[in-house]
């Protein structure tokens, strides 16, 4: 889950950009001014600021400076100005991206969703795993040179296995990660889908990357190391 703050002073526009980013599944904080999301950085710990530049008091390209320079928070500004020097000052300043009023909520969750991506992938949480890289966020897993193309339920299924580095877990417990209604499926179907990505990682590792406790459930062969 992550926490995401929307400073803006005009409060329906604050209450609107925030209820579509909680409607996206975010976690959302909101803040009127610059000392307001000062207080929610100190209080929380926030994964992305939507910073709309025209505030009150402090001006928005003097608070992107400053909060570029105590931290590493994903940054997209949001401004009435179209002019192109308003955009590359603020992405010379260390923002991530920005947006231009009036916000197209489908394209803020996209650009979010990007900038989270990135960050991310600069703080980890990509794991190797045998000779592959997983994306547990990306949902990828690749050699480097070519990408298995995992459906959600073998996803769900790798990373249920790989948080248990390489202790057995339960096909009931694998089941009720691809099922919200195990009376709908069967430990068969689990069966099957262990099969299928056993077969999808196998083409790109040259190894066996699940190994099968017979009539218990699976592990991985080797435990995901942190890159
Ligand atoms: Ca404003």
């Amino acid at each position: 889950m992550y926490d995401v703050a929307v400073v803006e002073d005009e409060m329906l526009a604050r209450k609107a950009t925030a209820l579509s980013l909680r409607q996206a599944g975010y976690t959302v904080h909101e803040a009127s001014d610059a000392l307001a999301c000062r207080a929610l950085l100190r209080q929380k710990r926030l994964d992305l600021v939507v910073l709309d530049l025209g505030l009150p008091g402090l001006d928005g390209m003097s608070f992107v400076r400053e909060l570029r320079s105590g931290s590493q928070v994903g940054l997209i500004v949001v401004t009435r100005q179209s002019a192109a020097e308003t955009r590359i000052a603020a992405l010379d300043l260390g923002a991530d991206d920005y947006l231009v009023k009036p916000i197209d909520y489908g394209e803020l969750a996209a650009r979010i969703r990007s900038v989270l991506r990135r960050s991310s992938r600069e703080h980890g949480r990509r794991k190797r795993l045998g000779h592959c890289t997983v994306d547990l966020d990306a949902r990828t897993v690749s050699n480097g040179s070519e990408s298995a193309n995992l459906t959600r339920g073998e996803f769900d299924i790798l990373t249920r296995l790989m948080q248990a580095g390489t202790k057995i877990v339960a096909r009931e417990a694998l089941q009720s990660v691809i099922s919200r209604s195990p009376q709908e499926s069967d430990l068969r179907s689990v069966d099957a889908l262990v099969s299928r990505l056993r077969r999808k990682l196998s083409e790109l590792d040259n190894g066996n990357v699940i190994v099968t406790a017979p009539g218990f459930g699976y592990r991985l062969a080797t435990p995901p190391e942190e890159m």
